[in-house]
C-alpha cells in the first residue's frame, strides 16, 4: 500500500509526537479536521496508526508491508473459499472433462459416500490420459487421480497465507478445504490460485 504525501506527513507527525489528537494534527498541517478525515481513516483502517478515545492517534509500529502480512495471516480460508466441484470415483474421464468445462474449474475433487475426499484431478491429469489412446468413455477417474493420503489439504481455520504457501510449495493449482470426520476428510470447499489472486486485487484496490 502506498501512502500519499499528506498521509506520509501525518505519519511523521504522529511518529514524532504521538499520542496526538486529530485537532492538533490538523493545526500542524494548517488544514481542517474534515479535510484530514479520509487520510486518518486510511491510516487507521490499514493498521498503521491506532486511535484511542481521549488519547489520540499513535503509531502502531507496523510498516505497510507488515500490516499486509498480518492480514494474510488473519484471513481464514473459510472466508474466501469457493464451492468445491466434486465427482464420484465411477465418473468417467470423459465426464470429468465435461464437468471441468461446465463448472469452469481447473481442479476436480473425487469423493466417495458423503463427500469424503478420495482424489484430485487436474487438467494435465486428463490431458495425459488422452495421449495413451485409451477409451476415455470407459475409464473411471479413479485410475488417473492423485489419491489419498497424498492430497494436500487445508482446514477452515487455516489462513490464506497457509493455503497460498501449500499451493506454491507443492506446485499445485488448488487445495480442498476439509474437515476431519472419523479419520477421513469431508470436502467443504476449494481454494485455488484464483481465490488468492482475488485477495491480492481487493487489497490493491482498497488501499488497505
Ligand atoms: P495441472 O497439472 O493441470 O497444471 P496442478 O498443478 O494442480 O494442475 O496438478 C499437478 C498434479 O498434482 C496433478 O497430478 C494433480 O492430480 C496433483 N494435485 C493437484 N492438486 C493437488 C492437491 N491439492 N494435493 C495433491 N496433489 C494435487
Amino acid at each position: 500500500m502506498e501512502l500519499n504525501n499528506r498521509q506520509e506527513r501525518i505519519l511523521e507527525i504522529v511518529k514524532q509526537d504521538g499520542p496526538i489528537t486529530g485537532e492538533q494534527i490538523a493545526e500542524r498541517l494548517n488544514l481542517t479536521r474534515a479535510t484530514l478525515r479520509p487520510d486518518m481513516a486510511i491510516l487507521t483502517m490499514s493498521g498503521i496508526l491506532e486511535a484511542r478515545p481521549r488519547v489520540g492517534y499513535f503509531y502502531s509500529g507496523k510498516s505497510p508491508s507488515k500490516v499486509f502480512a498480518d492480514k494474510l495471516h488473519r484471513i481464514k480460508t473459510s472466508e474466501i473459499k469457493s464451492v468445491p466441484v466434486v465427482v464420484s470415483e465411477q465418473c468417467t474421464v470423459y465426464d470429468a472433462v465435461v464437468t471441468m468445462f461446465i463448472e469452469d474449474v481447473g481442479t476436480l475433487f473425487v469423493v466417495k459416500g458423503d463427500g469424503i475426499l478420495d482424489g484430485v484431478i487436474s487438467r494435465k491429469d486428463l490431458l495425459k490420459i488422452t495421449l495413451g489412446g485409451q477409451d476415455i468413455n470407459k475409464l473411471p477417474v479413479s485410475v488417473i487421480m492423485t489419491r489419498m493420503p497424498n492430497i494436500i489439504t487445508v482446514t477452515l481455520e487455516d489462513s490464506v497465507l497457509t493455503a497460498a504457501e501449500k499451493i506454491i510449495n507443492h506446485e499445485i493449482d488448488a487445495v480442498p478445504v476439509v474437515k476431519t470426520v472419523n479419520n477421513e476428510y469431508e470436502v467443504l470447499g476449494r481454494v485455488s490460485k484464483t481465490n488468492i489472486t482475488r485477495i491480492f486485487v481487493e487489497f490493491g484496490e482498497s488501499d488497505g
